[in-house]
């Protein structure tokens, strides 16, 4: 009976939710009131796959319901991100028969890295997909290594694990465990002798916290890493990008799938490995998986291309706070080679809650910019004096880089001056602010 009740309002509060524009852990919330072990009484799909991770989390489970839906699976997940126990009641709930019996082949789940534990207290994922574990929200996350350690509950003994080789931190999730599969990408032609950037978290084993060294580097300190004294290394790997080639956009899987990249980005890469490793543990076949990936374009977009006056522009949208992905775009507007400016905005550090902590810019790799191509540096938006200060530190001559603190001011001086390409480095709340300045493309 409790049960029944916990289903109708969860259904019914959704329902009336959906009408009033509100989000989705209220009916999950409520549901639990009453029933709180109600997800251990419903009957779940055969496969649940859960996905967390500090970056990639949301466009690589975007892309694994892609390719399942495309291979005639059913799949319920939290595409409104509402990723902690409440929203995923709500999701298991309103996809349910009043009976308890879920309605769909797969359940997935973009699982909140703090919280994982929590959501999977009374059921567990048949498959794990942990992206990596780097630097992230600071005033939230701490460090990677507290996140580590909030995640190791959530993962059962019989869930299989589907871990990135290339990440030292991550790769320990497997230690003392016999079900995990691998995946990671080979040496390529961009890879870099030794780890790059502001900080190196690769310098010291995760496990016994001697010397690490690598035989090469894709970007920061993910790569081919070896412990000096344990065994702790990159493992090999059971899904691979066997080659890369980021300047033409064509990405091999496993030597024989090929996929062209509608964006050339590495993290795009690593997003599609860890969607590809999941899609094969269901079964879907190379064939399809390349079909929904080639020049596969994210709903949740982070690049976006406008025009704004006589310039053409590239949005690069990342999470503040987190400097991974602040060095992936940057290093992406270096490898683009053509005479260009850059607008970076930092106006509100996070858009879920607030903090005006900005720790985060210093361990940004500012001088990759350092570069003859990028003419000039414009620092925007509230926190544009903290930039500034960041700056002052940087390899970037005074004359490169200016501060124009209010972004419209920024997007007018802009439009009337010159035709280089422009790039816009910032996260999602803030660029809104300048996308109304702007001619959208697409
Ligand atoms: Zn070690």
């Amino acid at each position: 009976m409790k049960k029944f009740l916990a289903i109708l309002v969860c259904k019914l509060g959704r329902f009336v939710g959906k009408m009033i524009g509100k989000g989705s852990s209220m009916p999950g919330k409520a549901a639990l009131k009453i029933c709180p072990d109600i997800l251990s009484r419903v009957q779940l799909p055969q496969h649940i796959i859960a996905v967390t991770g500090s970056n990639g989390k949301t466009s690589t489970v975007e892309m694994i319901a892609a390719i399942l839906r495309a291979d005639g699976q059913t799949v319920v997940y939290n595409e409104e991100g509402s990723n902690q126990i409440e929203g995923v009641t709500t999701l298991v709930l309103t996809n349910s028969t009043f009976g308890g019996k879920m309605k769909a082949d797969v359940l997935l789940i973009e699982s909140d890295e703090r919280y994982a534990a929590k959501s999977f207290k009374f059921f567990h994922p048949t498959e794990f997909v942990i992206t990596n574990l780097y630097r992230d929200q600071l005033t939230r996350n701490g460090h990677p290594e507290y996140v580590y350690d909030a995640i190791l509950p959530a993962l059962h003994p019989d869930t299989k694990l589907l871990l990135n080789a290339d990440d030292p931190l991550s790769s320990c999730f497997a230690q003392g465990r016999k079900s995990v599969k691998w995946f990671g990408l080979d040496h390529c032609a961009t890879d870099l002798p030794a780890p790059s950037g502001a900080y190196h978290d690769g310098a010291y084993c995760p496990v016994c916290h001697a010397p690490m060294v690598y035989d090469y580097v894709h970007y920061n300190h993910i790569g081919a890493f070896r412990c000096t004294k344990c065994d702790h290394h990159k493992m090999d790997t059971d899904y691979t990008a066997t080659a890369l080639d980021l300047e033409n956009g064509v990405l091999t899987l496993d030597g024989t799938t090929t996929i062209q990249l509608a964006f050339r980005s590495i993290y795009n890469v690593y997003n599609i490995l860890a969607a590809y490793a999941a899609c094969r543990e269901c079964g879907v076949s190379n064939e399809v998986i390349s079909k929904v990936i080639n020049h596969y374009i994210l709903k949740n977009g982070r690049m976006q291309t406008f025009t704004l006056g006589q310039r053409h522009g590239t949005l690069l949208t990342s999470k503040h706070e987190n400097s991974i992905a602040y060095d992936t775009n940057l290093r992406y507007v270096t490898s683009t080679k053509e005479d260009c400016v850059v607008l970076i905005i930092v106006d509100a550090v996070s858009r879920k809650y607030f903090t005006s902590e900005t720790s985060w810019l210093w361990d940004i790799d500012f001088d990759l910019l350092n570069c003859d191509h990028v003419k000039k540096v414009i620092l925007s938006g509230q926190y544009c004096n903290d930039l500034a200060e960041r700056f002052s530190f940087t390899s970037l001559p005074a004359d490169r880089w200016s501060v124009q603190p209010d972004i419209a001011a920024a997007a007018a001086e802009l439009a009337e001056s010159g035709r280089e390409e422009l790039y816009v480095v910032t996260c999602f709340s803030d660029r809104d602010k300048l996308l109304a300045h702007v001619k959208k493309e697409g």
